[in-house]
């Protein structure tokens, strides 16, 4: 096994892309190690490019709800790629696929399909403020929605209202029209309703999944929608990570809440680059050609990714009863690490909601951003690197969440569970 070894493809690639991967997490850095380079995926596990197989609870970062290479998706693909990889014109399968994510999501009635996440929460943003004639955002810190330029926008350490970009070439100006709140917290909201009048939307993610697994607290997304509502403020969403994973109908089924916007990314593709963003069907009216935000895209509904979304869809769609055993699935785990607590006296929380947990090095409980900032995130490198040893592929970051699968076995998850429970942090 490559740990703490150098990989000369990491080398080789290095020469040649920026730190070498197309997204930072890969690049291992939070675990003090080269990334493994992946050649194959086949059902809840991935190998690597020397022929080690391991449980892979990353699936490509969510996308993959039904495992590596489902057998119903690559038919799907196959099938399309023979009738050639793109026009730039409608085709039925677009509509096919729209019509199943409106049937599905409890506040989809109109849907644009798009390549990205970062794609669908910037044109949803453009469009709140389009429909509103106002120019404010409220998000909260900790929660991700893509890299475009005003939602790079996370923590100042200071005023509650300070918009520090995160990243450099984001004009302060961009940010000027973010405003920051705490995840969890009605009064940082309040407070942000109290000194602006100008707010178009809130974006958050119903559960927080990018510092780690954060869910909403009794009563945070009611709250949410209810102040929405009084101020006329449109609530948005972000189901990238949560949409058709938590529930057919996303976090907004499983939270009983009704957002006015939502984006989709990841588990809508079927590991293609694809995902939309929808909502009622007057607010997406003013979106071009019927309205006046624009928005578009040369591959946007792309054929082979709507038909691989479509394929991935339908299996969910079909057998509902998934959703139960995810849950389960996930269950193991979460027991895992409170034996792991009980057994050793470790520090650490464990949030879960659905398939989607993480395990916090920290005696705090986590409930927004700045607790999940006192995380030990060396032990948790430590732990990382345990668990890659026992044969188990996590996300390489305290601040991601574990992607349990339909596919994830039982006895998988029981050899999970006990390379869970006998790390022992010696450093
Ligand atoms: C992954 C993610 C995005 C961005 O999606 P990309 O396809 O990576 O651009 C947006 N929001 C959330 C909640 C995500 O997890």
């Amino acid at each position: 096994m490559s740990e703490q070894k150098k990989n000369p493809l990491f080398e080789e690639a290095q020469q040649y892309i920026p730190g070498g991967v197309n997204s930072p997490v890969r690049a291992f850095r939070a675990v003090g190690m080269d990334p493994l380079f992946i050649a194959r995926g086949e059902g809840s596990k991935i190998y690597d490019t020397d022929g080690n197989g391991y449980i892979d609870y990353v699936m490509s970062w969510g996308p993959n709800l039904l495992g590596h290479g489902d057998a119903r998706i690559l038919s799907a693909v196959r099938d399309a790629v023979g009738n050639g990889l793109t026009f730039g014109a409608p085709t039925t399968r677009e509509t096919e696929l729209a019509k199943l994510i409106c049937e599905c999501h409890p506040a989809i009635e109109k849907v644009r399909l798009v390549s990205s996440g970062t794609e669908a929460c910037m044109s949803a943003i453009r469009l709140a403020r389009g429909a509103t004639g106002k120019d404010k955002v409220i998000k909260f810190r900790g929660n991700y929605h893509g890299h475009s330029d005003g939602l790079l926008v996370k923590a100042g350490s200071g005023l509650l209202t300070e918009s520090v970009p995160d990243s450099a070439g984001v004009p302060k100006g961009y940010a000027e029209n973010t405003l920051l709140a705490d995840y969890n917290s009605e009064a940082s909201v309040e407070a942000l309703f109290r000194a602006n009048d100008d707010i178009a939307a809130i974006i958050v993610e119903p559960v927080a999944a990018n510092m780690g697994v954060v869910p909403p607290k009794d009563g945070f997304l009611p709250f949410l929608r209810d102040i929405c509502t009084t101020h006329g403020t449109l609530l948005i969403f972000d189901e990238v990570i949560t949409g058709f994973r938590l529930a057919l109908g996303g976090a907004s089924e499983y939270y009983g809440v009704t957002p006015d916007l939502v984006t989709l990314g990841k588990v809508v593709g079927g590991g293609m680059p694809l995902a939309a963003y929808g909502g009622r069907a007057e607010l997406m009216d003013f979106i071009a050609p019927t309205g006046p935000v624009y928005q578009a895209g040369t591959l946007s509904g792309n054929p082979i990714a709507t038909a691989a979304g479509l394929a991935q869809l339908t299996v969910l769609k079909e057998h509902p009863e998934l959703y139960g055993a995810l849950e389960q699935k996930a269950r193991v785990l979460e027991e895992a690490y409170k034996d792991l607590a009980n057994a050793t006296g470790l520090p650490l929380q464990v949030n879960r909601a659905g398939s989607l947990l993480s395990v916090f090095f920290t005696d705090r409980p986590v409930e927004n951003y700045e607790d999940a900032q006192t995380c030990d995130t060396d032990r948790f490198a430590r732990y990382f690197r345990h668990m890659l040893k026992e044969g188990i592929y996590l996300a390489p970051s305290q601040f991601e969440a574990i992607f349990v699968s339909a596919v994830h076995s039982d006895e998988e998850l029981q050899k999970t569970a006990d390379a869970i429970r006998s790390f022992r942090d010696d450093d």
